[in-house]
């Protein structure tokens, strides 16, 4: 089977964004993300995601807030059949940051810097790859990157249509 990886943003594609969602309780899954991403590993796709995380930066949630809310979403992924190899994220931003989260770093999306990071990690080609995002700051760093973008609806993209795009 084909070496392929599928990136997916996380607020508004696997959760309703809701913004800066750091409570497990706040965290609806979209509906249909399960079965598209248990498709998708079925296509040979490796899952991972990749995403703006700058309520860390803005000391809104702690980076352990975010560990522990992400360690429920891979378990949640992994009971469904669809386990996620990986979760790049950004926690900075370039003016509300503080501490050394204030920078106009290389991670943060529109930036490729975590699709890079992923492709090199993983041993991919950016023709490999296929970007899920509801901003145009996902298509913009997918297209950085030299990986296909594709935008969806936040909260509620189609993905038995999205299927398609795995084939
Ligand atoms: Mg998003
Ligand atoms: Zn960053």
């Amino acid at each position: 089977m084909t070496r392929r990886a599928l990136f997916l943003d996380r607020d508004g594609v696997i959760n309703i964004d809701k913004g800066y969602v750091h409570k497990i309780d706040d965290f609806d899954f979209v509906p249909g993300i399960f079965e598209f991403c248990r498709q998708a590993v079925e296509q040979g796709y490796q899952l991972i995601v990749v995403t703006n995380q700058s309520g860390i930066g803005r000391g809104y949630y702690t980076e352990q807030d975010f560990r522990t809310l992400t360690q429920w979403m891979l378990d949640a992924f992994a009971d469904k059949g669809a386990p996620i190899q990986k979760v790049f994220y950004c926690p900075h931003h370039p003016t509300a940051g503080r501490g050394n989260y204030l920078q106009d770093c290389e991670c943060r999306k529109p930036k490729p810097g975590m699709l890079n990071q992923a492709i090199g990690e993983f041993g991919l080609t950016a023709e490999q790859c296929l970007m899920l995002g509801d901003n145009q700051s996902d298509i913009a760093a997918a297209q950085a990157a030299g990986v296909r973008g594709v935008k969806v609806k936040s909260g509620g993209a189609d993905y038995q249509a999205l299927a398609a795009l795995l084939l």
